[in-house]
């Protein structure tokens, strides 16, 4: 039977591997072919004056990449990886891959992005790429964990929507039958809506669509939000629950994926401490003035130069809070005693933003209000301004984008490495 590559040791005796072809090197008497499968790589020797007919045949017709099955003695010895290499008593070719291949899994030579997006089944077929995708997996797990522990239930809202959550012309339209329809953009008027529903506590993890001509390290035109909404409480509360859900999602990957971080070559790889610092935003900008040339005002959105000098100032995780009201969405709940700011905050990652949140309007007479001061028609949010007529109770909830999560946590250098089949300005396919 079997064994994961991984778990094979010269106490195993004999085992069976299955797995692809990594490299093969052929030094006349003696060959030497490394198999690798998800969990690990081991050194198949084969001395060409021993082995068995049917072992030779497959060992010289079999190319990089072949899915094969292989079954022998296991040996210790110190030059191969992990100590120990397998003597086939059998080779068995399942299935025979084409030369050349369009991306080097050993990747000797680097390669561009773009080309292994392009053969993205061949690029996480390496090591390193394949330990993202499982830190990313244990990520997802240890997110969905702590929900579930604190009281959340889970929910999906539709991702086929009639109207923009914030107005503004980042949409996706799509043939919807005879109507105009759109990918939302987020998820955040229906998790609302939830609480009138009397949900108390929800989360999503969905996808998000966002038609941003961005071309940036950043930005992907579809992305994956992590999507919280509670009642009774306020942005004090939910920037709580995020910073101890980064907290306890660090936790989880440090002592889960300890070969995936040393893969990866995470070596520093920390925890962060809460409480996070809460910077309000006036300070923020008080240090981007400082820092940067290009003028920046009170009033202004934090741009992406402000940003990076405001995370070397601050280092590691950090919140702005305090933000003015002119530049949150109509549904962040301004200060009683000052409502030109507001109960709304940023996560922040020292290389960028992470999440975004606010306590938000309840009160239904207000939210219009609101929604007119942004210039949009209260009439085209009819579905959503409905709920706040029938017992809305106070909530505040944010979103938080995995992709950037993940970014952030291994210090990858672009957020199309944090997902499997990005989707950007030029790329549709895979
Ligand atoms: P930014 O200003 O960095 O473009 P945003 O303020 O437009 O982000 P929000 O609408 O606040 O983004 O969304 C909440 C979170 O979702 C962001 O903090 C980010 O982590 C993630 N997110 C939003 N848009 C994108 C995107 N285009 N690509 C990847 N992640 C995104
Ligand atoms: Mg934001």
């Amino acid at each position: 039977m079997r064994i994961p590559i991984q778990s094979v040791t010269p106490a195993t005796g004999t085992a069976e591997v299955v797995g692809w072809v990594h490299e093969i090197r052929d030094l006349g008497g003696l060959a030497f072919f490394l198999i690798r499968d998800r969990t690990g790589i081991i050194q198949v020797t084969i001395v060409k004056k021993k082995a068995n007919d049917a072992v030779l045949a497959a060992a010289k017709a079999v190319s990089r990449e072949s899915v094969v099955r292989v079954a022998g003695t296991v040996r210790a010895i110190d030059k191969a990886p992990g100590g120990r290499e397998l003597v086939p008593e059998t080779f068995e070719i399942l299935n025979m891959s084409e030369s050349p291949l369009p991306l080097d899994v050993v990747e000797k030579v680097p390669a561009e992005l773009d080309t292994r997006l392009d053969a993205r089944f061949l690029d996480a077929r390496r090591p390193r790429v394949t330990a993202v995708f499982q830190i990313r997996s244990a990520v997802m797990q240890a997110v969905n964990e702590f929900f579930f522990d604190r009281g959340f239930i889970h929910i999906t809202t539709p991702k086929i929507v009639a109207a923009a959550t914030e107005g503004g012309t980042e949409l996706f339209p799509i043939a919807y039958f005879d109507k105009e329809a759109f990918l939302n953009q987020s998820p955040q008027l229906y998790k609302q809506m939830m609480m009138a529903a009397g949900f108390e506590k929800v989360f999503e993890i969905g996808p998000i669509f966002r038609a941003e001509e961005h071309n940036t390290t950043k930005h992907l035109n579809e992305a994956t939000s992590i999507d919280i909404e509670v009642s009774f409480a306020d942005h004090y509360d939910v920037m709580r629950i995020l910073e101890d859900l980064i907290v306890y999602t660090y936790a989880h990957v440090k002592t889960s994926c300890t070969d995936q971080l040393a893969n990866l070559e995470c070596t520093g790889f920390e925890v962060p401490a809460a409480p996070f610092s809460r910077l309000p935003y006036a300070e923020a900008i008080a240090i981007a003035q400082k820092m940067i040339d290009e003028p920046i005002r009170y009033g202004d959105d934090i741009s992406p130069a402000a940003e990076r000098a405001i995370g070397a100032e601050m280092g590691g995780h950090y919140f702005i809070v305090d933000w003015p009201t002119e530049i949150r969405p109509y549904y962040a709940m301004p200060y009683e005693d000052d409502p030109s700011t507001c109960r709304a905050f940023d996560l922040m990652h020292q290389r960028m933003e992470l999440a975004s949140g606010a306590e938000r309007v309840h009160r239904h007479d207000q939210l219009v209000q609101q929604i007119r001061k942004k210039g949009l028609n209260p009439e085209s949010f009819e579905f959503y301004l409905r709920p706040f007529r029938y017992g809305m109770p106070p909530h505040a909830g944010w979103g938080l984008g995995a992709e950037r999560l993940v970014m952030t946590m291994l210090d990858l250098s672009n957020v199309r490495e944090a997902v499997l089949f990005p989707r950007d300005m030029h790329r549709l396919v895979p």
